[in-house]
């Protein structure tokens, strides 16, 4: 039978069973594993409170901190479609896979234990020189294949 999505909507990896939550929203019960989590981290007073309280610190102006809010939502997916939290996707763009920010760094020595650092970072070397280098041995490989020709 043909699936909508390959994990059918969910994170529940190879248990029968995951934990349930409830809805913000509407109060639903519904697997943890289903639901549209959102962490939020929002000031506590707007703007232009904050800077009028800022104003009125009685401390050094580099202490001054507001406390924040820090809420974790959790929705059943009516809700975070009715929200637009989440968005119904076309059946292309449903394959693309978010993950985090930090599987996105490439890092060269993140690789492979550093050995896949080029040889132009070890040695402080801009790359643009080694391909001018390059440029410069195929003119001279052409010439010498032109003189080799003419002969
Ligand atoms: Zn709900």
């Amino acid at each position: 039978m043909p699936s909508k999505r390959r994990n059918n909507g969910r994170s529940k990896k190879n248990k029968g069973h995951s934990n349930v939550i409830n809805c913000a929203n509407c109060g639903r019960i519904y697997p943890k594993d289903k639901a549209i989590k959102r962490f939020q981290a929002r000031n506590l007073v707007d703007g232009s409170s904050r800077r009028d309280i800022k104003e009125n610190f009685a401390y050094d102006q580099a202490d001054f901190n507001m406390p924040k809010i820090y809420v974790k939502t959790q929705y059943c997916v009516s809700c975070a479609i009715h929200s637009r939290t989440v968005r119904v996707r076309s059946v292309v763009s449903r394959k693309t896979r978010y993950t985090t920010k930090l599987r996105n760094v490439k890092r060269d020595e993140a690789k492979s234990g550093s050995a896949a650092i080029p040889l132009f970072k070890l040695l402080g070397r801009p790359q643009q020189q080694h391909g001018q280098a390059g440029a410069a041995g195929a003119a001279g490989a052409a010439g010498a294949a032109g003189a080799a020709g003419s002969h």
